[in-house]
């Protein structure tokens, strides 16, 4: 990869991250909130359910945060935008779609097809 795309997915993972603090900040205040709600006499199943959602929320939003800081790793040694399977260079156009992406398109392919199906 050439040094010029390097530093545009970097940019563009910590523009994400960045993004996804926001984001998270957020989630955890709301589940506060709705938490907090309840103490001042709001309907309790309703607060906590709104409380489990923006919990929920954050987590996901933890697990993304979790893969773009293993993404800006690999950039640092050297490793980003390689294929974990096969070593080799993952296609541009799938890091423009998934700047985290850790395999090429093939391997993701296969790794998708060796899961059990999902209902
Ligand atoms: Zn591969």
């Amino acid at each position: 990869m050439k040094p010029e795309q390097l530093a545009y997915f970097r940019q563009r993972l910590e523009e994400r991250r960045a993004e996804l603090n926001r984001a998270i900040g957020e989630a955890q205040r709301d589940a506060q909130d709705a938490i907090e709600s309840v103490d001042e006499g709001g309907d309790a199943a309703v607060q906590g359910e709104l409380a489990e959602t923006a919990l929920d929320v954050g987590t996901r939003r933890t697990k993304e945060y979790d893969e773009i800081d293993e993404a800006l790793r690999r950039i640092e040694t050297g490793d980003y935008g390689r294929c974990e399977v096969d070593g080799e260079e993952i296609e541009i156009g799938r890091l423009e779609v998934l700047p985290m992406a850790r395999t090429c398109a093939a391997h993701a392919r296969s790794a998708e097809r060796s899961r059990p199906p999902t209902l």
